[in-house]
């Protein structure tokens, strides 16, 4: 996929640059360890026509609370920040996109601290998705990393080698994603969501402690608030999880996208009647600001 063409603009240290003459350092310390943090954050058209980043204040505090975790400089303004992404999206004619902040160290062999960071906003565009597509997931044979070896809330680059061996075993295997379990061996998180189940009329979700606390999971949480869907967060294992009426996983990129089967195992709800469809579309409602008619005497 093309990320960027002779156009393209990006914004970096505080310029906004054309993307194919923006350069890096080859010796930096995020290029050779994985020490850097990003977010991944979603514009959409909204139905009233405006763009409209969804959460952008929770990701951008997130990228603060993750460039912290990691002992890196970062001196920026959540609100600053989000003007500038909002004027990148502009530069691009963009509105429905994928945004992309990365803060990343500068030249350093050395695993000492840095006195300086950099920063980078990319976009590039990305459609809603939110389709009726279900996903044949597989259990993976990684799991994820041990909470004392990493500080696993915060989206540091470096963790993300471990979604790839994962992403990458599951299609080796022709699945669709991979799911992740815990150093105990309880349900985790997708490499890039996290995962809910449905079982006799109630919704579960892991616990933090062991995954990403997404900010779609947030949402989700929201949502059923909103739709009065009893929710639980709780430790449980794949096999509970086989056992479910229907799942799902969720993260900014993925939405709300539902699951066929585990490990060949399908759900048995129809994914059209469950609870989960219907979270599904009171996702996809809000990031597009669906105002929901008025009821009228
Ligand atoms: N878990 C992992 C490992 C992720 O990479 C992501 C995507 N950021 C999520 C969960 C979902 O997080 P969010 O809803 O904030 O995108």
């Amino acid at each position: 996929m093309a990320y960027y063409n002779a156009n393209t603009i990006l914004w970096l240290d505080g310029e906004f640059k054309k993307a194919s003459e923006a350069v890096t350092d080859l010796y930096g310390q995020s290029l050779h360890y994985g020490y850097a943090v990003f977010e991944g954050i979603r514009a959409y058209r909204t139905d009233s026509g405006e763009t409209k980043i969804f959460k952008a204040t929770e990701h951008y505090d997130r990228l603060r609370r993750s460039a912290q975790a990691m002992n890196m400089p970062y001196d920026h303004d959540t609100s600053e920040l989000i003007r500038i992404t909002y004027e990148v999206l502009e530069k691009n004619n963009l509105q429905d996109a994928y945004i992309r902040p990365l803060v990343y160290a500068p030249a350093n062999m050395s695993f000492n601290r840095n006195t300086e960071s950099h920063t980078t906003i990319q976009v590039w565009e990305m459609a809603p998705f939110l389709g009726d597509k279900l996903l044949r997931v597989m259990t993976s044979s990684f799991q994820r990393p041990n909470p004392k070896g990493f500080k696993i809330e915060a989206k540091a680059s470096g963790h993300y080698v471990n979604s790839i061996l994962a992403s990458q075993e599951a299609k080796a295997n022709g699945y669709d994603e991979a799911l992740l379990t815990d150093m105990n061996g309880n349900v985790a998180e997708g490499p890039g969501a996290n995962v809910f189940f449905e079982k006799a009329g109630k919704l579960f979700t892991p616990s933090t402690g062991n995954i990403l606390p997404g900010i779609t999971r947030a949402t989700v949480l929201e949502i059923c608030g909103e739709l009065d869907i009893p929710v639980e967060e709780k430790t449980f294992t794949t096999a509970e999880l086989a056992g479910a009426d229907a799942a799902f996983f969720c993260g900014t990129a993925a939405e709300v996208i539902g699951w066929e089967s585990l490990d060949g195992r399908p759900f048995t709800l129809p994914w059209k009647e469950s609870l989960s469809r219907k979270i599904q579309q009171a996702y996809k409602d809000k990031v597009v600001e669906k105002q929901h008619q008025l009821e009228t005497v």
